[in-house]
Protein backbone atom coordinates (compact mmCIF):
# COMPACT_ATOMS: atom_id res chain seq x y z
CA UNK A 1 0.00 0.00 0.00
CA UNK A 2 1.69 2.82 -0.97
CA UNK A 3 0.81 6.55 1.51
CA UNK A 4 1.11 10.28 -0.07
CA UNK A 5 0.72 12.55 2.19
CA UNK A 6 -0.02 16.24 0.21
CA UNK A 7 -0.42 19.75 1.91
CA UNK A 8 -1.53 18.10 5.35
CA UNK A 9 -3.09 20.86 7.71
CA UNK A 10 -4.34 19.05 11.22
CA UNK A 11 -4.47 19.54 14.76
CA UNK A 12 -7.00 19.89 18.03
CA UNK A 13 -9.81 22.70 17.84
CA UNK A 14 -8.15 25.94 16.37
CA UNK A 15 -4.49 24.68 16.85
CA UNK A 16 -2.79 23.22 14.13
CA UNK A 17 -0.36 20.69 14.77
CA UNK A 18 1.14 19.89 11.51
CA UNK A 19 1.40 22.46 8.82
CA UNK A 20 1.32 21.75 5.36
CA UNK A 21 3.55 18.50 5.26
CA UNK A 22 4.23 16.75 2.01
CA UNK A 23 5.21 12.72 2.42
CA UNK A 24 5.34 9.61 0.60
CA UNK A 25 5.78 6.21 1.15
CA UNK A 26 6.04 3.38 -1.25
CA UNK A 27 4.43 0.06 -1.37
CA UNK A 28 6.62 -2.42 1.22
CA UNK A 29 8.82 0.49 2.47
CA UNK A 30 9.56 1.19 6.75
CA UNK A 31 9.22 4.59 6.80
CA UNK A 32 10.48 5.95 10.20
CA UNK A 33 9.09 9.05 11.22
CA UNK A 34 11.44 10.86 14.19
CA UNK A 35 11.37 13.90 16.39
CA UNK A 36 11.04 14.78 19.97
CA UNK A 37 7.83 14.54 22.27
CA UNK A 38 5.20 16.82 21.33
CA UNK A 39 6.30 17.14 17.57
CA UNK A 40 3.34 15.60 16.43
CA UNK A 41 4.30 12.06 15.41
CA UNK A 42 1.07 10.85 17.46
CA UNK A 43 -1.26 13.30 15.79
CA UNK A 44 0.13 12.36 12.21
CA UNK A 45 -0.55 8.80 12.77
CA UNK A 46 -3.98 9.86 13.33
CA UNK A 47 -4.16 11.20 10.93
CA UNK A 48 -3.48 8.14 8.59
CA UNK A 49 -5.51 6.45 10.40
CA UNK A 50 -8.70 8.21 9.49
CA UNK A 51 -9.29 9.14 13.51
CA UNK A 52 -8.41 13.12 12.72
CA UNK A 53 -10.99 15.80 10.82
CA UNK A 54 -8.24 17.12 8.17
CA UNK A 55 -8.24 20.75 8.11
CA UNK A 56 -6.58 21.06 4.90
CA UNK A 57 -4.57 18.92 2.13
CA UNK A 58 -5.20 15.25 1.73
CA UNK A 59 -3.60 12.00 2.47
CA UNK A 60 -4.27 9.38 -0.07
CA UNK A 61 -3.76 5.33 -0.15
CA UNK A 62 -3.04 3.98 -3.13
CA UNK A 63 -4.57 7.05 -4.69
CA UNK A 64 -7.58 7.06 -2.65
CA UNK A 65 -8.53 9.70 -0.06
CA UNK A 66 -8.41 8.65 3.66
CA UNK A 67 -12.41 9.77 4.71
CA UNK A 68 -12.06 7.57 8.27
CA UNK A 69 -10.79 4.55 9.70
CA UNK A 70 -10.25 0.66 7.42
CA UNK A 71 -9.05 -2.51 8.04
CA UNK A 72 -6.51 -2.13 6.02
CA UNK A 73 -4.62 0.49 8.39
CA UNK A 74 -4.16 -0.61 12.01
CA UNK A 75 -2.34 1.42 14.72
CA UNK A 76 -0.45 0.19 17.35
CA UNK A 77 0.75 1.55 20.54
CA UNK A 78 2.97 1.44 23.46
CA UNK A 79 -0.12 0.49 25.41
CA UNK A 80 -0.82 -3.19 24.41
CA UNK A 81 -4.62 -2.99 24.46
CA UNK A 82 -5.23 -6.60 25.29
CA UNK A 83 -7.86 -8.11 27.52
CA UNK A 84 -6.55 -9.27 30.49
CA UNK A 85 -8.93 -12.12 30.74
CA UNK A 86 -8.13 -13.49 27.76
CA UNK A 87 -5.60 -15.93 26.81
CA UNK A 88 -2.49 -14.69 24.51
CA UNK A 89 -4.72 -16.89 21.43
CA UNK A 90 -8.21 -15.19 22.28
CA UNK A 91 -7.16 -12.04 22.64
CA UNK A 92 -5.57 -12.59 18.67
CA UNK A 93 -8.87 -14.11 17.59
CA UNK A 94 -11.47 -11.51 18.74
CA UNK A 95 -10.58 -9.07 16.10
CA UNK A 96 -11.25 -11.70 13.85
CA UNK A 97 -14.10 -13.07 15.09
CA UNK A 98 -15.30 -9.49 14.82
CA UNK A 99 -14.75 -9.70 10.94
CA UNK A 100 -16.81 -12.86 10.66
CA UNK A 101 -14.03 -15.07 10.33
CA UNK A 102 -14.96 -18.60 10.67
CA UNK A 103 -13.96 -20.25 13.97
CA UNK A 104 -11.70 -23.03 12.72
CA UNK A 105 -9.52 -20.47 10.46
CA UNK A 106 -9.41 -17.73 12.92
CA UNK A 107 -7.60 -20.54 15.46
CA UNK A 108 -5.38 -21.46 12.57
CA UNK A 109 -4.46 -17.91 11.89
CA UNK A 110 -4.21 -16.83 15.70
CA UNK A 111 -1.99 -19.85 16.33
CA UNK A 112 -0.04 -19.50 13.34
CA UNK A 113 0.80 -15.89 14.15
CA UNK A 114 1.75 -16.30 17.77
CA UNK A 115 3.88 -19.36 16.84
CA UNK A 116 5.90 -16.99 14.48
CA UNK A 117 6.28 -14.48 17.28
CA UNK A 118 7.75 -16.99 19.28
CA UNK A 119 4.70 -17.66 21.74
CA UNK A 120 3.35 -20.93 20.68
CA UNK A 121 3.94 -22.41 24.11
CA UNK A 122 1.49 -19.55 25.58
CA UNK A 123 -1.32 -19.53 23.90
CA UNK A 124 -3.26 -20.22 26.82
CA UNK A 125 -1.55 -17.73 28.76
CA UNK A 126 -3.67 -14.40 30.58
CA UNK A 127 -1.46 -11.17 30.09
CA UNK A 128 -0.61 -10.49 33.92
CA UNK A 129 0.94 -13.71 33.31
CA UNK A 130 3.45 -12.85 30.65
CA UNK A 131 6.39 -9.88 30.32
CA UNK A 132 5.91 -6.49 28.32
CA UNK A 133 7.74 -7.94 25.65
CA UNK A 134 6.11 -10.99 24.96
CA UNK A 135 2.67 -8.78 25.45
CA UNK A 136 3.56 -6.20 22.69
CA UNK A 137 4.72 -10.17 20.67
CA UNK A 138 1.14 -10.70 21.23
CA UNK A 139 -0.66 -7.30 20.25
CA UNK A 140 1.90 -7.87 17.28
CA UNK A 141 0.32 -11.24 16.37
CA UNK A 142 -3.16 -9.63 16.79
CA UNK A 143 -2.29 -6.37 14.25
CA UNK A 144 -0.70 -8.99 11.65
CA UNK A 145 -3.53 -11.75 11.75
CA UNK A 146 -5.89 -9.05 10.50
CA UNK A 147 -3.92 -8.58 7.56
CA UNK A 148 -3.61 -4.97 7.47
CA UNK A 149 -1.72 -3.23 4.12
CA UNK A 150 -0.38 -0.25 6.17
CA UNK A 151 0.85 -0.49 10.26
CA UNK A 152 1.05 2.71 11.64
CA UNK A 153 3.69 2.17 14.93
CA UNK A 154 3.47 4.73 17.07
CA UNK A 155 6.40 4.04 20.02
CA UNK A 156 5.52 0.75 20.33
CA UNK A 157 8.67 -0.22 22.35
CA UNK A 158 9.17 3.16 24.60
CA UNK A 159 8.23 0.72 27.42
CA UNK A 160 10.39 -2.17 26.85
CA UNK A 161 14.02 -2.13 28.71
CA UNK A 162 16.84 -2.05 26.19
CA UNK A 163 17.55 -6.30 25.28
CA UNK A 164 13.76 -6.70 25.21
CA UNK A 165 13.30 -3.98 22.92
CA UNK A 166 16.35 -4.83 20.99
CA UNK A 167 14.60 -8.06 20.66
CA UNK A 168 11.39 -6.73 19.49
CA UNK A 169 13.32 -4.52 17.13
CA UNK A 170 14.40 -7.28 15.04
CA UNK A 171 11.26 -9.60 14.98
CA UNK A 172 9.08 -6.30 13.66
CA UNK A 173 11.68 -5.95 11.04
CA UNK A 174 11.84 -9.56 9.77
CA UNK A 175 8.43 -9.85 9.58
CA UNK A 176 6.96 -7.10 8.61
CA UNK A 177 9.55 -7.75 5.60
CA UNK A 178 8.32 -11.04 5.10
CA UNK A 179 4.78 -9.99 4.88
CA UNK A 180 6.12 -6.49 2.36
CA UNK A 181 3.53 -4.82 4.80
CA UNK A 182 4.48 -0.86 4.27
CA UNK A 183 4.94 0.79 7.32
CA UNK A 184 4.55 4.19 9.54
CA UNK A 185 7.15 3.41 12.76
CA UNK A 186 6.92 6.62 14.82
CA UNK A 187 9.87 6.66 17.21
CA UNK A 188 11.75 9.51 19.38
CA UNK A 189 14.75 7.16 19.79
CA UNK A 190 17.06 7.77 17.57
CA UNK A 191 19.14 4.74 17.67
CA UNK A 192 16.09 2.84 17.17
CA UNK A 193 15.49 5.07 14.20
CA UNK A 194 18.52 4.29 12.32
CA UNK A 195 18.00 0.05 13.17
CA UNK A 196 14.34 0.50 11.47
CA UNK A 197 14.04 2.70 8.62
CA UNK A 198 14.42 2.36 5.14
CA UNK A 199 14.08 5.64 5.44
CA UNK A 200 13.69 8.46 7.80
CA UNK A 201 12.05 11.67 8.35
CA UNK A 202 12.23 14.00 11.29
CA UNK A 203 9.11 16.24 11.66
CA UNK A 204 9.22 19.62 11.13
CA UNK A 205 13.29 18.70 9.09
CA UNK A 206 12.07 16.67 6.46
CA UNK A 207 13.83 13.59 5.37
CA UNK A 208 17.30 12.77 6.55
CA UNK A 209 19.98 10.25 6.12
CA UNK A 210 20.14 7.14 7.71
CA UNK A 211 23.17 7.77 10.11
CA UNK A 212 22.84 8.52 13.95
CA UNK A 213 24.74 12.09 12.98
CA UNK A 214 22.19 13.03 10.69
CA UNK A 215 19.23 12.58 12.75
CA UNK A 216 20.50 13.34 16.23
CA UNK A 217 21.49 16.85 14.24
CA UNK A 218 17.68 17.35 12.70
CA UNK A 219 16.01 16.77 16.05
CA UNK A 220 17.83 18.74 18.39
CA UNK A 221 17.28 21.33 15.30
P1 LIG B 1 4.19 13.41 19.74
O1 LIG B 1 3.47 12.13 19.43
O2 LIG B 1 5.22 13.77 18.72
O3 LIG B 1 4.75 13.42 21.11
P2 LIG B 1 1.52 14.56 19.61
O4 LIG B 1 1.09 14.35 18.21
O5 LIG B 1 0.98 13.65 20.63
O6 LIG B 1 3.13 14.62 19.67
O7 LIG B 1 1.14 16.03 20.06
C1 LIG B 1 1.46 17.18 19.29
C2 LIG B 1 0.83 18.42 19.95
O8 LIG B 1 -0.58 18.30 19.93
C3 LIG B 1 1.24 18.62 21.39
O9 LIG B 1 1.43 19.99 21.59
C4 LIG B 1 0.06 18.11 22.17
O10 LIG B 1 -0.07 18.79 23.38
C5 LIG B 1 -1.11 18.40 21.25
N1 LIG B 1 -2.19 17.41 21.40
C6 LIG B 1 -2.06 16.06 21.27
N2 LIG B 1 -3.24 15.44 21.44
C7 LIG B 1 -4.15 16.40 21.70
C8 LIG B 1 -5.56 16.40 21.96
N3 LIG B 1 -6.27 15.26 22.00
N4 LIG B 1 -6.15 17.61 22.18
C9 LIG B 1 -5.45 18.75 22.14
N5 LIG B 1 -4.13 18.82 21.90
C10 LIG B 1 -3.48 17.68 21.68
MG1 LIG C 1 3.23 10.43 20.55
Amino acid sequence: MSVRIEGLTVGYGRSSVLRDLDLTISDGEILVVAGPSGCGKSTLLRAVAGLLPIVSGQVLVDGVPVRGTSRDRALVFQDDGLLPWRSALRNVELPLALQGVSKVERRERARGWLDRVGLAAFERYLPRELSGGMRQRVQLARTLAQGPRLVLMDEPFGALDARTRGAMQELVVEVLRETGTTTIFVTHDVDEAVLLGDRVVVLGAGEVDVRREAILAAVQG
